[in-house]
This record gives C-alpha cells, structure tokens and sequence, in this order.
C-alpha cells in the first residue's frame, strides 16, 4: 500500500495520434512526466466491449492493432508493456456488483497503447485492460448507473498503486466526422455537449452525465452510442469526496470527437 493514485480520463481520438505530435499528444508525454510511478495500470477501453465484463489476466499482453485503412507504419507499432496478472485476478474478486472474470485472449487495443506510448513511453510498467459489458437485455444495454456503481466498487485499487485510465471521448461521432481533416471545425451541437460536460465534471453533477439523455439537444448527436462515452462514467464513479479534477487537455480532431481529458486527484 501506498500513496492513492489519480485517476484519468483520456480522450484517444483517431489512431494516427500515436504517430503524431500535436497538442495533445505533447500533453500526454507532459502529463506523464508529472504522474507519481504506478505499479500497474488498468485501461477501461472504449475498444473492448465484451458481454459481462472481464479483465486480461495474461503476463504478455499481446499489442492488437484493431483498425483499418491506416499507413503500414501504425500496424507495426507494439507497446511491449508487461501485463500484471496478479492485480487483475484481485479485479476479479474486487466487484460485487458484477463477476469480472479473466480473459487470457484479448490484449492491448489501440484505446490503450495509443495512448500508453505517449504517456510512458518506456513501456516497463504492467498494464492490463477491463472490457465493457455491452450485452443487451430486451434490447436495452445495461444502464450508465450499473457501469458507475460496477466503478465504485474498485476503488481499493488506487490504494494498491494502481492508476486507473478511462480511454473513450466524450464526444464521439463517426457518422458525422471529416476524415480528411483532423483540425476541421467542430460543429457547434459538439461544443455545447462538450461545454455541458466540462461544467458538470466541475461542479462534481455525476447525476447529469450518468443520465447524458437529459444533457440537451446535442446529446444524442454527441453520444450516438455508449461504447466511448462509458470509460468516462467509470472514471468519475472513482472521484472521492472533495477530491480535485482537473482538465489536461481540451479541443476536438475530425470535428466531431472531443479531446477533452482530464485527472481526479
Ligand atoms: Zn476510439
């Protein structure tokens, strides 16, 4: 046991970032640098939806490159982190809420590494992942309320060291993206949910993003689905009383996909 660790929020956005230097990426390695040592680090992905929710149990989680029509430099990229095989069989005892199991298949997506390799580049700290549970039931995903209470019940891990990295974007828009350009204009439905979101993570209003339908007009256009919303929800759901947060990077890629990252604690 040691010092708690933060927790974070980390907007991943397109691929290309991890070959990119850019505002964001830059505020990556800076925030690296910052951030006291963690024994291990678990990522809650928006890459890895899986029925029930599991973690990766293995020693060497292989680097999975999962997207397509990218330059042949991003798909011979590895993040030869270790993985951490004890912490992730503490997850699976951890929750209450739901049975987290071991998975020994999945690896590291790109909602980790892409993120990881600009964070801490050395790749010498043991990572593994927790998946999203996106099984429906009569048509209906599970509600943002059990992701948050499933959340809360991991908290025992900042004390054990472990730093807890939420990669989605609060904003997330495929249908409505500009491919070709990264610094296109956001349009202003993107802003306002963007804005909205930012005054509620301020003001600690985790009833409001837990029920983002109320959130305005723009939320069905911001999150048209939940895949990378929820690591967001399982971030906040670590905040402790009173504890700070703090934005470490804002602004969008593509126009409709929010950057926006930032730290509690
Ligand atoms: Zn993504």
């Amino acid at each position: 046991m040691g010092e708690k660790m933060p927790v974070l929020f980390i907007g991943h956005g397109s691929p290309m970032n991890v070959i990119l230097e850019n505002g964001f990426t830059r505020s990556l390695a800076a925030w690296g640098r910052r951030l006291p040592r963690p024994r291990a680090i678990m990522v809650v992905s928006a890459h890895w939806l899986t029925a029930g929710t599991y973690v990766t149990c293995m020693d060497r989680p292989r680097t999975i490159h999962d997207f397509y029509g990218f330059p042949d430099e991003l798909y011979a990229i590895t993040y030869p982190s270790p993985g951490s095989p004890l912490e992730a069989q503490f997850v699976t005892g951890a929750g209450r809420k739901a049975q987290i199991q071991c998975n020994r298949d999945w690896g590291l997506d790109h909602g980790a590494w892409s993120v990881l390799k600009h964070l801490y580049p050395e790749a010498d700290i043991p990572v593994f992942e927790m998946s999203l549970d996106y099984s429906f039931n009569d048509w209906h995903p599970k509600p943002l309320q059990y992701h948050y209470d499933l959340a809360a019940e991991l908290a025992e891990l900042r004390r054990r060291g472990i730093l807890i990295i939420g990669s989605g974007n609060i904003v997330h828009n495929l249908a409505r993206i500009d491919f070709r350009n990264m610094a296109a204009e956001p349009p202003p439905w993107a802003v306002e949910f963007d804005e909205l979101a930012k005054g509620n993570l301020l003001s600690g209003n985790h009833r409001d993003l837990i029920e983002f339908q109320n959130m305005g007009r723009s939320a069905p256009l911001a999150v048209p689905t939940l895949d990378h919303y929820l690591p967001m929800i399982y971030v906040i759901a670590l905040q402790e009383e009173n504890e700070p947060l703090t934005f470490t990077h804002e602004g969008f890629q593509h126009g409709s996909i929010s950057m926006r990252c930032f730290q509690i604690g």
